[in-house]
């Protein structure tokens, strides 16, 4: 039994941990706990109930619409890992700004970061998001479909980031990839990177956006990338999405071709 006198001087340091990791208890109370009792509420997935949430209140057809309740449900309701509005910008920007013809996404989740992506994109343009979990990438159909795009704009393909990377010149006729979106397990990037680099997918000016290489983030990854000299490099510093006071960013990778 610890005396009261011990207890007590413990007390100083766990209000100081406490309130210095307040976000990480909160993300963990809203990611984990709240996540789990829900889990056995509804017997739907933490992605399904956010999709009943988005097909009752965003307006079909409208993206924005789509991508503002996704926002809405994520901030108030459940915690989900979506890019967020804040780091969404950039990508919007980094997407019209280079109208990107072939993009690929990896880690499709509920589909927000394909919505998002497609309603920046160019006519003609041509997005495939891959997802590897079928009841993530069912609920991830419904959404693109309800934003309204169509399987010339928006290819959702069900599979590992691998195996999806490795059938893209043959299965899917794709010879160059202008701009890939990395949102998927973090500890794939760097592999797929190099699958990227090896499948000669990439060409001069094919821009690789990574988003959480800072929380949870990526080490292994950014260390290649600054090494290996075949990439121009920057982050975009910003907070984890849904969630002031987490420090996260996202990497942006140039090719600069091989040397
Ligand atoms: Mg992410």
């Amino acid at each position: 039994m610890v005396s009261p006198a011990i207890a007590l001087a413990f007390l100083p340091f766990v209000v100081t941990l406490i309130i210095r990791y307040r976000y990480y208890f909160l993300l963990f109370y809203r990611a984990v706990l709240v996540r789990m009792v829900q889990d056995c509420l509804t017997s739907l997935t933490r992605e399904e109930r956010a999709f009943q949430y988005v097909l009752t209140h965003a307006t079909p057809g409208d993206p924005n619409s789509i991508l503002d309740t996704f926002d809405h449900w994520c901030s108030k309701v459940e915690y989900m890992s979506n890019i967020g509005p804040r780091k969404g910008k950039v990508l919007d920007r980094l997407i019209v700004d280079n109208a990107p013809l072939t993009v690929l996404e990896l880690g499709t989740h509920c589909g927000y970061g394909a919505v998002r992506i497609a309603r920046s994109l160019q006519l003609g343009a041509r997005l495939y998001t891959v997802e590897m979990d079928e009841r993530n990438a069912e609920v991830a159909e419904k959404v693109i479909r309800l934003a309204g795009f169509d399987d010339d704009t928006l290819e959702l393909i069900v599979g590992t980031s691998e195996e999806v990377i490795t059938k893209m010149r043959e299965q899917y006729g794709v010879e160059r990839l202008d701009f890939v979106f990395m949102d998927h397990w973090k500890r794939c990037y760097l592999p797929d990177l190099q699958l990227l680099e090896g499948s000669g997918l990439l060409g001069k000016g094919s821009i690789i956006l990574a988003d959480n290489v800072i929380f949870p983030g990526a080490p292994h990854f950014l260390r290649y990338v600054k090494k290996s000299g075949l990439y121009q490099y920057r982050t975009h510093r910003a907070t984890l999405e849904y969630t002031p006071g987490i420090r996260d960013g996202m990497a942006e990778l140039t090719y600069l071709g091989v040397k």
